[in-house]
């Protein structure tokens, strides 16, 4: 958590969900639903999903509906009309959806498309609660400084981010030794490196603990996501790279551990379900009942842990040695890897092409000189498109991967 900790602050929190019709926007509005004294919508996002959005808007009673594809007006406008609902389309009307006057805005969108949407949210100085990961994998160092500068209270709704938040503790920040975050090791944590590299789509998409959407899932299965996360976490707790570590748990029941200079070692453990780190961060600092299945460690399945394997899962080595990089190294990573990843899903490349990919999209980059420190969020988006080309080149190269 950064900045403040007052809510409530009234008696209704007004919250906006950006990506509403995605995974986390289907439990954030979950959650929501169920105390409607509690919480009021304003705006809802969507990318294309019209329809969907449209039913969510209804239902929430949300003051505006966005689609970020224009294409999809037409269709929310009809869906929407004599409802009173607003709507809005395109990269202008997801400004207004972000900066709509709202209480809490939930950022989760996937991608880095999410950046500058959240960014303008970051501006407003309420309360975002952060679930989209690319925007600190990208441009950390400009998010976090816009957070301070606008006195932004940001909350994590990443499960192993929330954890870390629930057990570090603020006055023992400098006795801090590394805060260790936990991955259930996908769909594919047994399997060899050959099975692992001509996996199909469907068993990717197959993830033992979690439901989310599809990137993410796929993100998981590479264990890129846990990458992804270290640098996360390197930003959102304003820790060193070698302070950072990652373990498999397959049970996905112990989140993150904290260990402290004494030796001790703190824990969060919960059972898998997103709804509970959404529910803190829309009520912190209080901790209200949510729907989240108890935790009975008699009946539990026995809690085991592993080293993550880095030689069958190469995305972990290229995030973590992006992390060592900086910024220019983060970027072009998470470029490159949601370019891959689109390409995996839409059945254009082999599963095991995904770190080829970014491995070989970063070497080209490092090649002409372009990993340094971006100066400015320009500079990083300027970086991720041209990123997007030398993985679209490299995917390209490949041939029929299928
Ligand atoms: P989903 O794919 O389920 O949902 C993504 C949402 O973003 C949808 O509302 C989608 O709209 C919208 N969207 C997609 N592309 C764009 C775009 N170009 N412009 C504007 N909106 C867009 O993703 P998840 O909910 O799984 O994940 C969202 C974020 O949260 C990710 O960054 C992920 O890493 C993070 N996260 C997710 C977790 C989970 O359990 N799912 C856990 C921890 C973090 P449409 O429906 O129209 O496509």
């Amino acid at each position: 958590m950064v900045n403040g900790s007052s809510w409530p602050r009234g008696d209704v929190m007004r919250v906006s969900v950006l990506g509403a019709t995605g995974s986390i926007g289907a439990s954030t509005l979950d959650l929501i639903g169920r105390e409607p004294a509690q919480f009021a919508v304003q705006a809802v996002t969507a990318n294309s999903n019209a329809v969907a959005l449209a039913a969510l808007a209804k239902k929430h009673g949300a003051k505006l509906a966005v689609v970020s594809d224009p294409a999809a007006y037409a269709a929310l406008k009809s869906t929407l009309a004599g409802t009173g609902i607003d709507v809005a389309a395109g990269p202008a009307g997801l400004e207004v959806a972000a900066a709509m006057e709202a209480d809490c805005t939930v950022a989760a969108i996937v991608g880095v498309a999410g950046l500058a949407p959240a960014l303008i949210a970051v501006a407003r100085g309420q309360r975002v609660a952060l679930a989209n990961k690319e925007c600190l994998v990208s441009a950390g160092r400009f998010f976090m400084a816009n957070v301070r500068r606008h006195k932004t209270e940001l909350l994590t709704i990443d499960s192993e981010h929330s954890g870390v938040m629930q057990v570090l503790e603020t006055r023992n920040r400098d006795q801090v030794v590394k805060v260790t975050l936990t991955a259930s090791g996908g769909p594919f944590r047994t399997w060899t490196a050959e099975a692992i590299a001509t996996a199909s789509l469907e068993q990717a998409l197959q993830h033992p603990n979690w439901t989310m959407g599809p990137k993410i899932t796929i993100d998981s299965a590479t264990m890129m996501n846990k990458g992804l996360e270290l640098i996360e976490a390197q930003h959102l707790f304003d820790l060193a790279p070698a302070q950072l570590d990652m373990l498999v748990h397959a049970q996905s029941i112990v989140h993150a551990l904290v260990e402290y200079s004494d030796g001790s070692v703190l824990a969060q453990l919960a059972q898998p379900d997103m709804r509970l780190p959404i529910a803190l961060a829309l009520n912190w600092p209080r901790r209200r009942p949510t729907p989240t299945p108890r935790l009975n460690l008699a009946t539990a399945p026995a809690l085991t842990f592993e080293a993550a394997d880095e030689t069958r899962f190469p995305c972990i080595r290229l995030s973590r040695e992006a992390m060592q990089r900086g910024g220019g190294a983060t970027a072009a990573l998470n470029a490159a890897n949601e370019v891959a990843v689109a390409a995996f899903l839409a059945k254009r490349c082999k599963f095991g092409h995904i770190a080829q990919v970014v491995s070989a999209s970063l070497d080209l980059l490092d090649g002409r000189g372009l990993l340094g420190e971006p100066q400015n969020v320009g500079a990083v988006m300027e970086l991720d498109g041209e990123t997007r080309r030398v993985a679209a080149e490299t995917l390209a190269g490949l041939g029929d991967g299928r």
